[in-house]
């Protein structure tokens, strides 16, 4: 109920406008964001990688309307590709296909998508497409199998929330398409997901099983510990090599398990977010974990 609650409240312009305007809001959302402009961005990522941790940059910004708002999103993708390169960070970076204008024009974004594309294989940095809402789920899908009919450095997000993800995994896998496995963040209907979470669960545990076993580099992002030690367990009586898979989790989010990981000697990413539209961002850790609308809440009245 508070889940679907802060879920919807994700989409509400005004509460957006008043959670961004506030100043205390602004501080206590650098908690799970890393800051509005890229040389925050570079700073955590300095952090991140001296515990020997890899990143994933994410410029925020979702549902773009205007032309010129995704022109100004696909030359900040490619500044934070040409940031990587010339700093030598070990950092890749994901992207929203709504942020490149996905619904404006779906040719618009993938040739956007694809000078972002260009700009990764010149750098020799992987771009992965985040998943977004099931409304964008069969166009993501496509674009990003298009996508890597031509470019080697790509990858998508698939969620086990889905009931059509196992069908997807099946076609993304055969193709060689790198896969960052999630749960699913947004708000979906019982005619296209499981409402319950042991069946989303249930479900993350087979994906990953398959992509575990046949997958080129795929990602475990959660910080489910359950899951987390099922996928070594897995490895280990498999004979996978943990040099083959990472796991992935959110900036500021269990970061006692990062460096438990890292120790074992697994490869760990952290989603590193950054930017100004991080209001839907933040609502959705906040659904994710009530404890966090806690620590929000606390912290925006101390
Ligand atoms: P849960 O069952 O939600 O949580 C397990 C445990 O993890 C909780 O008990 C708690 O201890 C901890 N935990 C989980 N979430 C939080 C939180 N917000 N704050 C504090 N503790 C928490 N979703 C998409 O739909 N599309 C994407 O492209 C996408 N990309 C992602 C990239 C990465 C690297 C990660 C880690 C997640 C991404 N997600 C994405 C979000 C994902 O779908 C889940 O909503 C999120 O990861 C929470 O699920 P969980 O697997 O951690 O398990």
């Amino acid at each position: 109920m508070l889940k679907d609650t802060l879920l919807y409240l994700a989409q509400n312009p005004r509460l957006r406008d008043f959670v961004v305007q506030n100043k205390l809001t602004r501080n206590v959302s650098r908690r799970f964001v890393a800051g509005e402009v890229l040389e925050d961005a570079l700073r955590a990522t300095r952090a991140l990688n001296d515990r020997g941790i890899q990143v994933a940059l994410d410029l925020l910004g979702e549902n773009v309307a205007i032309k010129e708002e995704a022109a100004e999103a696909m030359r900040d993708y490619v500044n934070a590709i040409e940031l990587i390169a010339r700093t030598q960070i070990d950092a890749n970076i994901s992207i929203k296909l709504t942020a490149l204008g996905l619904d404006i024009s779906p040719q618009l974004c993938e040739e956007y998508l694809n000078t972002i594309l260009e700009s990764g294989r010149e750098h020799n940095v992987f771009v992965c497409i985040d998943m977004e809402g099931s409304a964008y789920t069969e166009q993501t899908v496509a674009l990003a199998s298009r996508a890597r009919e031509r470019y080697e450095l790509v990858g998508t997000v698939i969620q086990s929330y889905l009931y059509r993800s196992h069908d997807d995994i099946i076609k993304l896998v055969d193709q060689g398409t790198r896969i960052r496995l999630v749960k699913g963040a947004y708000q979906e209907s019982q005619s296209v997901a499981y409402q319950e979470k042991a069946d989303v669960d249930r479900n993350y545990v087979e994906l990953m099983h398959i992509l575990l076993a046949r997958g080129n580099f795929p990602a475990i992002a959660s910080h489910d510990e359950a899951i987390i030690d099922d996928a070594c367990r897995f490895v280990r009586d498999h004979g996978i090599s943990k040099s083959s898979f990472e796991f992935q989790m959110l900036y500021g989010i269990r970061r006692d398990l990062q460096d438990k990981l890292v120790k074992q000697g697994y490869n760990v990413r952290v989603y590193v977010p950054y930017g100004s539209h991080w209001y839907p961002y933040l609502m959705r850790r906040m659904a994710e974990r009530p404890a966090n609308l806690m620590f929000v809440v606390t912290n925006a009245l101390r």
